[in-house]
């Protein structure tokens, strides 16, 4: 029997182990597969390293730049050169394991090739996880259970506590590891908004190799097919001038949804179960990022757990202090302002965004604002968003 059994051993939920199993709890990290390289574009944002400070000691590509072109190729450009901690790029295999080996030093008991498929019951309670393994069917017993296995988890949807994602709140992406000779700067990620509801993005990871990929939003998923628009982007003229030798070794590639309307409100919590990371909605809905959402998620529903069980309580009145702590609280209102800006961003083929770009070139305090925006989820003013619209 565990105190703890955590269905999906990504970001999220290797740091809700590792916070449980550091205050002494029996806990169950349950993933399908150790070696699976997540598809994700691998950009990582500092405010991760007050989470894992061990990070600091790596090697990392650090990114003190970001490029943002619309779909017209407007483009604006945003240093933090200087700031102390800089935000880096990684591969997401190497990354998810260093993130793991923490929750294992830490006292959690990693079970790999593990896949959670459904709950077990006793009068009507879910107690454990049925989970497949190598050697057949396994049941884990558990007080609580967290759900962390991301976008395909089997348990978000037998749990109850939120439907199948439906194809018009999703996002669908294809991405790549590239290696090859290139002119990318490789201080800085860049980001290509297109005109339907989409963007690109290329991120350098070291000197030669780098992730670039694409992916489109909400109801374009139906208008667009993922494979061509990929192959559209990476043969773009206008990302050529990066490429001139055009000869590139491809070391991985991947496609997988996103979640693209914010945090699932109501999915939170139920009984004695706590949901975290993408499975739950964690990612932001203009930028696609998603990695520190799902860490602060799991650190959050991992000291949850601890106070329900130290006090003996995992009652819904317990553990809905993870939904209503002051740092979920702040990522549920920025992302639902993100969220809310989608529309007006793709209107008019993109117009909105370019007008919003070029204007930002030439005055600071408007630039200010736009990085505000994308970087930190702060809303606009409603002056800005009429003079944007003046100008279609
Ligand atoms: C193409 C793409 C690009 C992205 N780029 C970025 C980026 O550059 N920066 C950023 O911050 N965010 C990015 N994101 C978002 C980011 O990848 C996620 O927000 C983040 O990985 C969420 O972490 P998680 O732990 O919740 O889920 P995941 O990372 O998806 O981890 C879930 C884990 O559960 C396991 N699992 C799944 N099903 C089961 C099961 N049934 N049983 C057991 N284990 C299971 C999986 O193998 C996986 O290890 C991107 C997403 C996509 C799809």
């Amino acid at each position: 029997m565990y105190d703890v059994i955590i269905s999906g051993a990504g970001p999220a939920g290797s740091k809700c182990a590792e916070v449980l199993a550091k205050s002494g709890y029996k806990v169950a990290l349950i993933e399908k597969n150790c070696k699976w390289r997540k598809p994700c574009g691998g950009a990582v944002s500092s405010r991760v390293l007050k989470y894992y400070p061990q990070l600091r000691k790596l090697n990392l590509l650090p990114i003190t730049g970001i490029s943002m072109y619309s779909g017209d190729f407007c483009q604006l450009k945003y240093s933090w050169e200087g700031i102390r901690e800089p935000s880096f790029t990684v591969d997401r295999l190497e990354f998810d394991t260093i993130l793991r080996n923490i929750a294992v030093d830490a006292g959690a008991k990693l079970f790999d090739n593990s896949y959670s498929f459904d709950f077990i019951y006793k009068q009507n309670r879910k107690i454990g996880v049925k989970v497949k393994a190598i050697n057949g069917t396994k049941d884990f017993l558990g007080k609580i259970i967290i759900i962390a296995d991301g976008m395909s988890s089997k348990l978000a949807f037998k749990s109850g506590m939120r439907e199948k994602w439906k194809i018009d709140e999703i996002g669908l992406c294809k991405c790549a590891i590239l290696e090859g000779t290139n002119l990318l700067d490789k201080t800085s990620i860049s980001l290509f908004f297109q005109k339907y509801k989409g963007y690109g993005w290329i991120f350098p990871l070291d000197d030669k190799r780098f992730n670039i990929g694409c992916g489109t939003w909400l109801e374009a998923n139906r208008n667009y097919n993922i494979n061509q628009l990929y192959n559209n982007f990476k043969n773009n003229p206008y990302l050529q001038r990066f490429f001139p030798k055009q000869e590139f070794k491809e070391i991985w590639m991947g496609s997988y949804p996103l979640p693209a309307l914010g945090v699932k409100e109501k999915s939170l919590f139920k009984d004695n179960i706590m949901m975290i990371g993408d499975a739950a909605g964690f990612v932001s809905p203009i930028s696609g990022e998603g990695i520190h959402a799902s860490i602060v998620s799991g650190s959050i529903a991992g000291e949850t757990a601890v106070k329900a069980l130290e006090t003996d309580d995992i009652s819904d009145q317990t553990l809905k202090k993870y939904k209503a702590h002051p740092n979920i609280k702040k990522i549920r209102r920025n992302f639902k302002m993100t969220a809310s800006m989608v529309d007006f961003l793709y209107d008019a083929d993109g117009k909105n965004l370019s007008n919003m770009f070029s204007l930002a070139e030439t005055d600071n305090k408007i630039r200010e604002m736009v990085i505000n925006m994308f970087l930190f989820s702060q809303p606009p003013t409603k002056e800005f968003l009429l003079r944007l619209k003046s100008m279609r």
